[in-house]
């Protein structure tokens, strides 16, 4: 049973503010650690967004308020704090079925984060579904969490795994894409933006002629909800995912949404509490959808957390964060076209807030530990797409990656930085 509870503080805080234009340096006051000073008075320039993203305040007071006012276990509990915490971690679904407009709170299931729900359909749908001499297909440009789970698949099914090549800009190429696609095709799994190379797949495309031979599609959309609106019924995708640590929320906590029918059909992964109905040593009957694929205690305050991150999401507005991140892009990109010796890797014609980045001569390790020094937060290393490294031939990058709370300001110290260390290295 389930009692409505209030909105908490925070929330009604929240609940009142009112869209206005985008103040940018308003915003940043929103998100306490880019306020931070790093080797003693350097405020950190915060371009590691791809690899999480800062929380704002009203996030880290919502998981405070959990712990401090609501703490318990949800779903079992008769007394009133387990009351209060299963509204809030079931109305955080409710957020979440928003955010990706998908139809039901049957379709969402809070996992871990995007690795584990790519898992989840992997070991669930996938080895269940596929058999010997069927195909799923990925692409040259996936992240690791969307390649190991299926070779690890292919090997317990006898699937073949196939992979979409991509050009040197980061594009893939569609016309490879269709003379891979057959029937043999059971599932395409796919990333919406890359994380290495930033580029927009065409994902619409690709889940139109997937369904067209009649395979299931899984978009990763772990770099595409923090940057773009979503929504999966438009898309049709059949399963989407996205880690909440990326778009302002928590560690440890992410969604993944799968077609009703689709999750019906196809058994739960774990078992445990609470995926159950009934349990004799006999046999057990499963819980209703989404608890079915939600064994053992959930990350409740992460749940709740997320709902505070995408209620902050929509008073920035897409429109805003889009365009934002595409100034930003653009800046970038000419401060950066203009050193001598500097490639960009991904360079794809629809491409998010991503600068991946060699100079000649000097290893990206070096670049990053110096630009670390003047307070520069980048990424150096595969990115967890070795495959993309391999396409170029080279062990790693420099990533700079963007969010909408970034400035101009953080871009000029960034290319300062850069230079600095070019100089201190050649
Ligand atoms: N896919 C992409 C495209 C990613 O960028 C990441 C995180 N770097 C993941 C999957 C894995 O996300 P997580 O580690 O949050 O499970």
């Amino acid at each position: 049973m389930t009692v409505a509870h209030d909105l908490q503080p925070e929330e009604k805080k929240q609940a009142i503010v009112v869209p206005g234009p985008f103040d940018i340096e308003r915003i940043r006051a929103d998100f306490p650690t880019l306020h931070e000073k790093v080797h003693g008075d350097k405020t950190v320039v915060y371009l590691d967004n791809a690899a999480t993203s800062q929380k704002p305040r009203i996030v880290i007071d919502t998981l405070n308020h959990y712990y401090t006012h609501d703490n318990s276990n949800v779903h079992r509990g008769v007394h009133s704090l387990s009351q209060r915490a299963t509204f809030a971690y079931e109305r955080a679904r409710g957020k979440v079925k928003n955010f990706l407009g998908a139809e039901s709170e049957k379709e969402i299931i809070f996992t871990r984060g995007t690795t584990e729900a790519i898992n989840i359909v992997a070991q669930s749908y996938g080895r269940t579904f596929l058999r010997e001499g069927d195909e799923i297909l990925i692409s040259e440009m996936e992240h690791h969490a969307n390649i190991v789970p299926w070779q690890m698949v292919r090997n317990q099914t006898g699937a073949k795994l196939r992979v979409i090549p991509m050009n040197d800009r980061g594009e893939l190429l569609m016309e490879d894409f269709y003379k891979l696609l057959t029937k043999r095709t059971k599932i395409v799994s796919f990333v919406h933006v890359s994380n290495a190379l930033g580029t927009i797949n065409p994902a619409k495309e690709i889940i139109d002629a997937a369904h067209g031979v009649g395979a299931v599609v899984l978009v990763d959309g772990a770099q595409a909800v923090p940057h773009t609106r979503v929504d999966v019924r438009e898309l049709d995708a059949d399963f989407y995912t996205f880690s909440a640590h990326k778009v302002l929320g928590p560690t440890g906590i992410g969604a993944l949404y799968g077609k009703r029918d689709l999750l019906e059909r196809t058994p739960p992964w774990q078992g445990g509490g609470d995926m159950i109905d009934r349990v004799t040593f006999e046999e057990t009957t499963y819980n209703d959808l989404p608890h079915k694929f939600e064994a053992g205690t959930p990350h409740i305050a992460g749940a709740i957390g997320l709902g505070a991150a995408i209620d902050y999401m929509h008073r920035i507005g897409f429109e805003n964060v889009e365009q934002q991140e595409a100034n930003l892009l653009l800046y970038g990109t000419e401060r950066l076209s203009e050193i001598e010796g500097l490639r960009i890797y991904g360079t794809a014609a629809d491409k998010a807030g991503v600068l991946s980045f060699n100079v000649d001569g000097i290893h990206p390790h070096d670049l990053g530990s110096i630009m670390d020094m003047e307070g520069i937060a980048t990424r150096v290393g595969h990115h967890c797409a070795q495959p993309v490294m391999q396409h170029f031939g080279i062990p790693a990058t420099c990533r700079a990656s963007l969010a909408f709370y970034n400035n101009t300001e953080d871009m000029d110290l960034f290319v300062q930085a850069l230079y600095k260390a070019i100089r201190m290295l050649k």
